[in-house]
């Protein structure tokens, strides 16, 4: 089976979809493999470095697309790219298809059954192709230290001979993979760090890191998946209630608060800002699907009422050269899984194929999908 991989067209984005040792596993394995000149280029992986991994490298993207049987890609393929493929071949990516009706339109039109890496399950068995979190794990860390270089203040405590420095405060919203990761970075760098998220069971994650967890005395929310979902009006009140404060005292705020999904939950009102210190910072790393900060900008850094508002959309892209080893072995495994070097097994009830499948055969068979797009 002939595999392509392109140079991602999103601005800025430096990942690619396979390093040459992925190339390599998967030559192993029976794939061949052909890369477009230059894709990985800007993270430092050459063209001769995937020939030497035994792939072919094309400058002809179109003839490129024209030949192969599937399209691997982080961000989701264009259209362009998409009517240049075969009828009926295979594209994975993140695709995030309830937000792109057009791209579903041209993947029916061609019959080209896409997978989805969004929507691969957090389940066990599929953590090595969980790309959410590899890449939510990076933008987690990258978050803490663009706060910290945006901060005037150190974060540890530091007795010297002029004074003592008190530790930075950071404040987080939301402990899935993100939260986390930022949990321990800030640690690591010597911050109080305090957190909250609407999930009770993440309480005891945020405890093991050292973390302070500020926990809503309202009903326990629903979650489906590991996912939160949508909480009430009421319970969001009283977040607010509770989060006054420590907001008003907090050096670097992260937010990454998700409902899978929906648009994400506004936590951070302009009054809230407006209560905080000069100097402080803010990263909305929900930036993307909304913010969970009122008044952040997508792929800005502005300051507003004095404090600095990073809304970066890509943070894995700024550690590009982890995230896209880590994302290669995400999508080959999801490849290796869904695949044989011959053809793809199409085991339909099976939970991975079934979750992350996303149009087949000029349908889209995603339930999830379908009912947002309808
Ligand atoms: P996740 O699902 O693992 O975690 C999200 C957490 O938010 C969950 O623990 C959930 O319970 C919590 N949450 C939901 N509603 C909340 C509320 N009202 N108050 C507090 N907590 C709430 O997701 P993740 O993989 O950690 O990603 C987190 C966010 O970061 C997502 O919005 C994702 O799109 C974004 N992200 C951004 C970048 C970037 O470069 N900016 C990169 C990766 C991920």
């Amino acid at each position: 089976m002939k595999i392509a991989v392109v140079k991602e067209c999103k601005e800025p984005e430096k990942r690619v979809a396979l390093t040459p040792d992925s190339v390599k596993s998967l030559i192993k394995a029976g794939f061949e493999c052909f890369i477009e000149a230059g894709a990985g280029l800007a993270t430092g992986f050459y063209d001769s470095a995937y020939e030497a991994a035994g792939a072919r490298v094309y400058s002809d993207k179109q003839a490129l697309l024209t030949e192969v049987d599937v399209l691997l890609k982080v961000n989701a393929p264009l259209v362009d790219e998409l009517l240049l493929l075969k009828e009926g071949s295979i594209t994975i990516s993140f695709l995030y298809g309830y937000t792109v009706p057009e791209i579903i339109e041209a993947l029916l039109v061609k019959k080209i059954s896409a997978f989805a890496m969004d929507a691969v399950p957090r389940i066990s068995r599929a953590q090595k192709m969980d790309a959410l979190s590899s890449q939510a794990n990076l933008a987690g860390y990258k978050a803490v230290l663009l706060g910290a270089n945006a901060l005037g203040k150190i974060f540890p405590l530091m007795m010297t001979a002029a004074g003592t420095i008190t530790p930075a405060r950071v404040l987080i919203f939301g402990a899935g993979v993100a939260g986390l990761q930022a949990v321990a970075t800030a640690k690591r760098l010597g911050a109080v760090v305090e957190v909250t998220d609407v999930r009770a069971e993440t309480k005891e994650q945020v405890e093991s890191l050292g973390g302070r967890f500020l926990e809503v005395q309202a009903e326990g929310v629903q979650t489906e998946g590991g996912y939160a979902k949508e909480v009430s009006a009421e319970y969001l009140q009283k977040q607010k209630e509770l989060i006054v404060k420590h907001i008003a005292e907090a050096d670097i705020v992260i937010t990454t608060a998700l409902v899978i999904g929906k648009k994400a939950p506004l936590l951070v009102s302009e009054d809230m800002v407006k209560s905080m210190k000069p100097g402080s910072v803010i990263i909305d790393m929900a930036v993307e699907s909304g913010g969970n900060c009122a008044i952040s900008e997508l792929n800005c850094t502005v300051i507003k009422h004095g404090v600095t508002i990073i809304g970066e959309s890509n943070l894995p892209g700024m550690v590009s050269v982890n995230a896209s080893e880590l994302y290669a072995k995400n999508i080959s495994t999801l490849l290796l899984h869904l695949a044989t070097k011959d053809s793809f097994k199409w085991d339909m009830d099976e939970e991975i194929t079934k979750g992350s499948l996303i149009t087949h055969q000029g349908e889209v068979v995603h339930q999830f999908t379908k009912e947002i797009l309808n």
